[in-house]
């Protein structure tokens, strides 16, 4: 008979339920997890925080379609690691964190970093749990992989104890549990689907919206078929773009806040009327708009505004009965609706209104001007990630995504300090794809460490930093006669050094005319990269009919 240790146990039980990548930083009492992972083959990627490590962790298991992994040491390594469980709870994530915890003899001892882990990590999590002994771990990851994985994705909680970790147990012993298989993928209610395809059909300005549910479901060939077949015009939300392509003609991605105003019938594929879609409520949306929801969740229908028709499902399968019901009776909207004739002489006025900053090549740099030259250095391959406020959202309606699953950004939490952990996440699970981050200055400063990684690793990521020199852009210099206002950053800091320091590459550009070569030179490159573009500290958003949150 042969014993292994509870390191050896988990290592192989990781391996076993589909985890390949586990991001952490090691310490007591969890470095022999992570050598026996790398035993295992799983790729161990230790980054410098484990605020980043638990972002990386999440963002592998949306790219991957499964839940990938997070090991973390005791105590405090623990508590920075909840932000990454409330993140990748509130996208509807999976993920797995395993926290090393001391010795269960000395419970209660006042032990080293001695922290109530599983409780602390349970609000933030569908499942969390101690393993008590070696014996334990297949049951318990088998359960945790499954629940963060299964219906609406969230994050799980494993605490291993010093003495499990070290523990040893007859292999003998081991129960064999078997591999958590694919969710089931469950159809919804066919009435339902009915009773949505005829309220799409009596609507005079119909809308289809595409959120991150429909991205995670792994949907797009079946919504680019509907939108084909229906010539719906949609609107993407902020991860939902991708799914469809942003350069198809019937995105209205340029004209939003009209379309959602003007849509009587909304259909709601995976996304929530939360904040980003202004609770579905006036003034953005339109009072007696009908909504026609599908969610895997059934406690998200009718939240906030009452569902019109309640589809209760898999995106997937559900978009597959869709289309089955409109084999059996083709429907198109209207070519000729004013609807489509408002959208694009909207679409036409938007971009009208930014044009001249766009074409603005002298002077201070503004955002539009700066995402003139990172549209064209983008490559269709390339995973996006968008990080600040500014930066991110002028970012989104000026980046497209024409694959899904290529953009990630501060998502529906609002996380600003994502950025480098969900980058090297993105780089790592995507061997040979180029992953490019654009990150506002004070986003950038949230993971900038990580810089170290991502040349660690070398990987192949282009950071690019546009600096207002603060949040929500702060004064061209430090004022003497006062205190910095609080939202103040240092005016003449050079980011670009901080990928130089680990043998990146850098570039600083002050003016429009440096950015293109920059880019340019970045990519020649294809290596570690940070281009550096100062702004116009006032430089902003093109006037908004509406504010943020109304
Ligand atoms: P977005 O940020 O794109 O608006 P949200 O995070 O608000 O998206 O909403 C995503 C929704 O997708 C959640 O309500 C979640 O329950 C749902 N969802 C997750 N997985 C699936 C799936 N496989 N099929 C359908 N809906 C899903
Ligand atoms: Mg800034």
């Amino acid at each position: 008979m042969a014993s292994i240790t509870g390191a050896t146990v988990m290592a192989r039980e990781l391996k076993k339920q589909g985890v390949d990548y586990l991001f952490g930083i090691v310490g007591f009492p969890v470095v022999p997890i992570a050598i026996e992972a790398q035993k295992a083959g799983i790729t161990y990627i230790g980054m410098r925080n484990e605020q980043s490590a638990s972002y990386a962790a999440q963002a592998a298991s949306y790219l991957l379609g499964r839940p990938q992994a997070c090991l973390v040491v005791s105590g405090p390594g623990v508590i920075h690691a909840l932000a990454g469980l409330a993140n990748a709870q509130q996208n509807c994530w999976p993920m797995l964190l395993i926290g090393g915890s001391s010795a269960q003899q000395r419970d209660g001892m006042m032990d080293f970093q001695e922290e109530h882990q599983v409780e602390l990590c349970r609000p933030y999590c569908k499942y969390s749990a101690r393993v008590e002994a070696p014996a334990r771990i297949p049951f318990l990851v088998e359960q945790a992989i499954r629940t963060s994985w299964y219906g609406r994705p969230g994050a799980a909680y494993l605490d291993m104890p010093d003495d499990v970790i070290l523990g040893r147990v007859e292999e003998e012993e081991l129960a064999a549990v078997p591999a958590v298989a694919d969710p089931p993928r469950s159809l919804a209610d066919p009435t339902s689907v009915a009773a949505a395809l005829d309220a799409l059909k009596g609507a005079s300005n119909p809308l289809v919206i595409v959120g991150k549910g429909m991205a995670w479901s792994r949907a797009e060939s079946e919504v680019r078929r509907f939108i084909e077949h229906t010539q719906l015009p949609f609107l993407a939300t902020p991860m939902g773009k991708g799914v469809v392509p942003d350069d198809h003609p019937l995105s209205v991605g340029g004209a939003r806040s009209l379309a959602l105003q003007q849509a009587d019938a909304v259909l709601l594929l995976g996304a929530r009327l939360n904040w980003i879609l202004h609770y579905g409520l006036p003034p953005r949306f339109n009072p007696d708009v009908k909504v026609l929801q599908v969610d895997i969740a059934a406690d998200q229908i009718s939240h906030n505004v009452h569902s019109h028709a309640a589809m209760v499902g898999d995106g997937k399968a559900v978009m597959q009965q869709f289309l089955q019901l409109l084999d059996q009776q083709p429907w198109q909207y209207a070519p000729d609706a004013a609807f489509r004739t408002a959208i694009a002489e909207k679409i036409a006025q938007n971009e009208a209104a930014v044009a001249p900053q766009v074409n603005q090549d002298e002077g201070p740099v503004n955002y539009y001007r700066a995402f003139r030259d990172i549209k064209e250095f983008l490559s269709p391959d390339d995973i996006i990630i968008g990080e600040g406020a500014n930066t991110m959202d002028i970012g989104r309606t000026q980046m497209a995504n024409v694959h899904p699953r290529h953009r990630l950004d501060a998502g529906s939490y609002g996380t600003m300090g994502i950025g480098l952990g969900f980058a090297i996440a993105a780089s790592v699970t995507n061997p040979g794809k180029r992953v490019v981050a654009v990150q506002g200055d004070s986003a950038f400063g949230f993971s900038g460490m990580e810089c170290e990684t991502i040349c660690r690793y070398n990987l192949p990521i282009t950071v690019i930093v546009l600096n207002n020199n603060g949040i929500g852009g702060g004064l061209s210099a430090m004022p003497t006669d006062r205190q910095a206002p609080p939202n103040m950053l240092l005016p003449g800091a050079h980011y670009e050094g901080v990928m130089e320091a680990f043998g990146g590459k850098g570039w600083y550009c002050t003016e429009p005319s440096q950015i293109k070569p920059a880019l340019d030179a970045a990519a020649a490159w294809g290596g570690p990269a940070l281009v550096h573009i100062t702004l116009d500290t006032k430089a902003n958003r093109k006037p908004q009919e509406f504010a943020w949150k109304s």
